[in-house]
């Protein structure tokens, strides 16, 4: 199913809304401008139309599969994300000290939207190891930096979150997942860790595990879950890659959608223990993991703007192409294409309005973001970081529910054909399913919204929206 990148769309809502030239004016972004965004989507968009829309059918027929442990991508994915890794995609939004460009995530969205448009099991993989890149930046010892982030950074390594064990969805206070410590200040690490996106594969050299996890004695609750680092393969003092380390994916599940991405069961220490390493202070895990969640629930808002976009694109096809009975009002002959229906036409605008709606809102977060972080004046650092944070469930939570309601309206307007999975509307209805249930249900994202953002400082954070960017 062909995909062309909503490029000028695009650029519009980061010159006008997320203000690209005010963001250019921040020290270290200066050759960040329009004419760079510009170049860098109209690059972007060569790769995912051409390398990644390609594979997505394939994906869907060809899911990944396991063997002995060992779980083999669809093919060409492997080919794919070699290609993703060489043309410097994964490090666009990362330090350039670390090897990456040094974008702002303003830009970086927007290629984020292209790769989720073109291929969303694929882009699962560089979403997830953003999230483990984030958390390392701002939780981890100089030794982890120095350890992990390059490669990370590269592609070459991947990254995975692993919060979920059977009775650990929503409710994170119930994980179980022990961490032992030993006399050299590692942790073996005990577990069993379900759905794990992109927990095993082949198509990196290795896979850096970012685990929830109890230190004995820990307090009960939320208050007692620490995060380590456990790489599936064990990392030499020179860099170089050493012995297996004791996680081993014991099954993938069967999906409704997104059936290229693999989602794991991992099993860590069955065979005396999964080395891991503390990630910043014991017992304050959690905190640490809302870090990489934030980025990651940011990132599956834009997948939800990116699979509706993709939906609408492929009706409004099919819409100029099919042709049926004359439109009600006679205002064309018969013999026209089904778009010059009233109830087509309402269709179509519909759809377009929530993605265009969606891409305007995380924008204007992405721009919030790039000055929370980098803006050299405090406080429009901490005003733009309550403005990031207080968006970042309205991101997630409204734009997964809408793409639930496009890709619903994409299989409508192909009628019966859209029911048949050759036209690949249905695959985006099954593909967007689980947008409104990772990284917390839409009912957390409310929680989130209306407890944390929003009770817990008296509607604080929602009156400084105002005044943010
Ligand atoms: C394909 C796939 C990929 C995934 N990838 C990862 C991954 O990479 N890493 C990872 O750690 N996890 C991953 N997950 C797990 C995912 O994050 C959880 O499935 C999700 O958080 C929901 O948890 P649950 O399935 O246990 O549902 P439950 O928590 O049992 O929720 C069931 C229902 O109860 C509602 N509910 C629960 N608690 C509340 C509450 N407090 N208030 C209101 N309603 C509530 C929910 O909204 C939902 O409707 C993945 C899951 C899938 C299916």
């Amino acid at each position: 199913m062909s995909y062309v990148a909503p490029v000028k769309d695009m650029l519009f809502n980061i010159q006008h809304l997320a203000k690209i030239d005010q963001i250019a004016q921040i020290p270290g972004f200066e050759d960040a401008g329009l004419d760079t965004a510009q170049a860098v989507l109209e690059e972007a968009a060569k790769f995912n139309e051409g390398v990644l829309a390609p594979l997505n059918w394939e994906g869907d027929k060809n899911p990944s599969s396991w063997k002995d442990g060992v779980v083999t991508a669809t093919p060409g994915f492997k080919e794919a994300f070699k290609q993703f890794t060489e043309g410097g995609w994964q490090g666009l939004q990362h330090p350039a000290e670390y090897g990456g460009q040094g974008l702002p995530k303003t830009i970086g969205a927007a290629c984020g939207e292209m790769q989720n448009s073109a291929n969303m099991s694929f882009a699962l993989c560089p979403l997830l190891s953003d999230g483990a890149i984030e958390a390392l930046l701002t939780a981890g010892s100089d030794e982890l930096k120095a350890t992990y982030l390059e490669n990370l950074v590269a592609g070459k390594w991947t990254g995975t979150m692993n919060l979920t064990e059977p009775q650990a969805g929503s409710d994170l206070a119930a994980v179980r997942t022990r961490a032992e410590p030993q006399p050299d200040g590692t942790f073996k690490i005990f577990g069993t860790k379900i759905f794990i996106t992109w927990g095993e594969h082949d198509m990196a050299e290795n896979i850096i595990h970012l685990v929830l996890a109890r230190v004995q004695g820990a307090p009960e609750g939320v208050k007692g879950i620490s995060l380590f680092v456990v790489p599936k393969f064990m990392v030499n003092k020179d860099g170089s890659l050493g012995a297996r380390n004791d996680v081993h994916c014991v099954s993938i599940e069967h999906k409704m959608g997104i059936k290229a991405s693999p989602t794991a069961v991992l099993q860590f220490g069955d065979h005396g223990g999964a080395v891991g390493y503390l990630v910043g202070q014991e017992n304050r895990g959690l905190e640490y993991m809302f870090i990489m969640m934030n980025a990651a629930r940011y990132g599956v808002g834009v997948q939800g703007i990116a699979i509706a976009e993709q939906a609408y694109q492929t009706a409004v096809r099919f819409s100029r192409e099919r042709v049926q009975s004359r439109p009600v009002d006679g205002s064309v002959a018969a013999g026209a294409s089904i778009i010059h229906h009233p109830d087509v036409r309402r269709m179509l605008m519909t759809m377009r309005a929530y993605v265009e709606g969606c891409r305007a809102m995380s924008s204007v977060a992405a721009s919030a973001y790039d000055a929370a972080h980098h803006h050299p004046d405090a406080e429009t650092r901490k005003v733009n970081q309550t403005f990031y944070e207080f968006m970042v469930p309205l991101v997630k939570g409204y734009s997964t529910e809408m793409s639930l309601e496009v890709t619903s309206l994409a299989v409508q307007v192909h009628g019966g054909m859209g029911f048949i999975e050759e036209t690949g509307v249905a695959q985006y209805y099954r593909d967007a399913k689980i947008l409104t249930i990772y990284e917390g249900t839409t009912a957390i994202q409310a929680n989130d919204l209306v407890g944390r953002k929003t009770s817990r400082d008296g509607g604080q954070s929602g009156k400084a929206a105002g005044s943010a960017n």
